[in-house]
């Protein structure tokens, strides 16, 4: 599984459009994110991503 906070989303062959695979609620930290399991549309390799909602992003990762 990749990081939780590699919220940009690239494969391994430097493509970008993923088709979602899956999609469900999980508790990262205490934080509820979506853990979305996405298959590159060029190679079809599967990853997997978390999103946290933005407002706690900021507060746990101190972007921006
Ligand atoms: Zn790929």
């Amino acid at each position: 599984m990749n990081e939780a906070h590699n919220h940009t989303a690239v494969c391994a062959c430097g493509h970008e459009k993923f088709s979602t695979l899956e999609s469900r609620p999980r508790s990262i930290h205490g934080v509820m994110c979506v853990v979305r399991r996405k298959q590159c549309r060029s190679c079809l390799r599967s990853i997997t991503t978390a999103e946290v909602p933005l407002s706690v992003a900021k507060d746990v990762w101190n972007e921006e």
